[in-house]
């Protein structure tokens, strides 16, 4: 089997730009498991189906009909990229992904990712649950303030005016709902390495990754 990279780590760590540099200097194939989470939540949000019915949820999940082509991310080839990044799309991702039903139903498409040459993954359980063979395994993280900070400046950035109050709030919610649920909570796997990225930028992140998988 092709060689995995598992990098997991709490929202907005920094995890999914290190994961997607780190697979483009080694020509692998980049799999963004939260974005599978996000496109359940935003199908179950237009089928109007409550996010605590974990049965409806799986059914959903094994249907959707999910494409990456080209940095797009389609849903019944609906062109979603944009839509799925909002922070009421992330946490309604974050409820429904705490359902047995939901995860198992996405574990096909997570191994589906794994081709030649090899495959970077990242999100919360890639080395726990869907790659424990992972010949690296990363929990990226960075302080609760940082990870604020730096998805303050990106929203800031795009134009759309937000509280970091409002933000570290909501990301402090989502790591406790993400780190105590019951299936695959989000732990530093056995085996996997601590990137602590608080004080790097991105370059030294990816840079201390790529050190790791040579050496
Ligand atoms: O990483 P991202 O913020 O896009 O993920 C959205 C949500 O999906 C997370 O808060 C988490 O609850 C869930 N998720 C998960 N397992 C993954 C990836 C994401 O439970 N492998």
């Amino acid at each position: 089997l092709p060689p995995v990279i598992a990098i997991d780590g709490p929202t907005a760590s920094g995890k999914g730009t290190v994961a997607s540099l780190v697979a483009e200097k080694l020509g692998f194939h980049y799999l963004d498991s939260g974005a599978l989470y996000r496109l359940v939540a935003l199908g179950s949000q237009k089928a109007s189906i409550d996010p605590k019915n974990g049965p409806e949820l799986g059914i959903l999940a094994t249907n959707l009909v999910i494409s990456f082509k080209n940095g797009q991310i389609l849903l019944n080839s609906e062109d979603v990229t944009e839509v799925i990044r909002t922070e009421s799309i992330g946490l309604r991702a974050s409820a429904i992904a705490v359902h047995p039903e939901v995860r198992q139903a996405l574990v096909g498409v997570q191994h589906s990712f794994r081709t030649i040459p090899g495959l970077v993954a990242d999100g919360r359980d890639m080395a726990s649950v869907i790659f424990p063979d992972a010949v690296l395994k990363v929990f990226l993280t960075a302080t609760a303030e940082a990870r604020a900070e730096r998805r303050y400046k990106q929203l800031i950035a795009k134009g759309i005016s937000v509280k970091l109050a409002d933000l570290l709030h909501d990301l402090q919610e989502r790591d406790a709902r993400d780190s105590s649920r019951g299936t695959a909570p989000l732990l530093v796997a056995e085996g996997a390495k601590v990137l602590e990225t608080s004080e790097l930028s991105i370059d030294q992140a990816v840079k201390t990754v790529l050190d790791w998988y040579q050496s």
